[in-house]
């Protein structure tokens, strides 16, 4: 079959099934062969492997993912795409497509059925409007995954990887780098999408550590005090977590802990990387 990644292969699909990119599920279809080879590399699949992907669409990548994969599962929100992929996926006999939404799929289940024994990467152009909250789920719920690796908004992807201190670094640096080693792989303009989003794009693998970088007592309260640094970013961190109702310490009681580590009271939580907050974390259950 002529590979969808060719713009007028995917035109003649959308026609044949009289199908419209729909905004409200974020579809904007990949029509660049060389990004698509770019996303197969990155993931660095092997034919042992279980691939799943999240939002299909027309089986662009899908159809490049049965090549590269031993076994494909592929979670496609859209009931009007599904006869359209039974089209497209025809030729591969190591293809599953389930009629989801993946944030409502019981994901440790069907992975441990679909893997048998297999190693599982998650791979995907994700839609955009859902992209964090479909990333947290995957890190947070310790599936068994080796690696995920997504087409996302550019501006995530290097809030996803920032270092501590540059102006990108926040929560959500922390949180992913918690769970996993951020590999940024490529840049993508919108012109490799039909239609074109209205931002740039970048795919990014996340690389799932066996254990985390840090020890600490309490990851929860850890988590919280990420969020606490970046609601009020300017801020100190004292103060940043003295006025935030999800952690029960003052102001003085945060200048304490930080002092005990060596740290100025008057820091501010974009200079601290993830093992300074680890250490505050515990630090804050001794000096209370
Ligand atoms: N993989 C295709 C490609 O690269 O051309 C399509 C990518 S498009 C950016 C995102 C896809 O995710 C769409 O097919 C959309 O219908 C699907 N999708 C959106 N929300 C979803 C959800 N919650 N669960 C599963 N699929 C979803």
């Amino acid at each position: 079959m002529a590979t969808l990644g060719d713009p007028k292969n995917t035109i003649e699909i959308l026609q044949k099934h009289g199908i419209y990119a729909q905004k409200k599920f974020g579809q904007n279809f990949l029509i660049d062969t060389h990004v698509l080879e770019k996303i197969v590399a990155a993931a660095q699949i092997t034919k042992d492997d279980l691939v799943l992907e999240i939002g299909p669409g027309i089986g662009t990548l899908t159809q490049y993912l049965c090549e590269a994969a031993g076994k494909v599962l592929a979670v496609e929100i859209d009931s009007n795409l599904i006869p359209v992929l039974a089209d497209t996926l025809a030729p591969y006999g190591n293809v599953t497509v389930l009629h989801a939404d993946v944030m409502d799929l019981p994901l440790s289940d069907v992975l441990a059925r679909e893997a048998e024994g297999r190693p599982i990467k998650v791979v995907a152009n994700l839609p955009y409007y859902i992209t964090t909250p479909i990333l947290m789920r995957l890190l947070e719920e310790h599936l068994p995954l080796t690696s995920i690796t997504v087409m996302i908004q550019k501006e995530v992807a290097q809030r996803m990887a920032a270092e501590p201190g540059s102006k990108e670094f926040g929560a959500l640096s922390l949180a992913v780098q918690y769970y996993a080693e951020p590999y940024l792989a490529a840049n993508v303009p919108p012109n490799c999408f039909l239609p074109r989003p209205s931002v740039a794009s970048a795919v990014i693998r996340l690389t799932l550590r066996s254990e985390p970088p840090v020890s600490v007592r309490e990851p929860e309260q850890m988590f919280e005090l990420f969020r606490a640094a970046f609601q009020q970013r300017r801020k100190t961190l004292a103060n940043a977590v003295g006025n935030y109702t999800g952690l029960p310490y003052t102001r003085e009681q945060t200048a304490q802990a930080l002092e005990s580590l060596g740290l100025s009271a008057a820091v501010r939580g974009e200079a601290l990387s993830l093992e300074q907050f680890a250490a505050l974390s515990d630090a804050l259950d001794t000096v209370c």
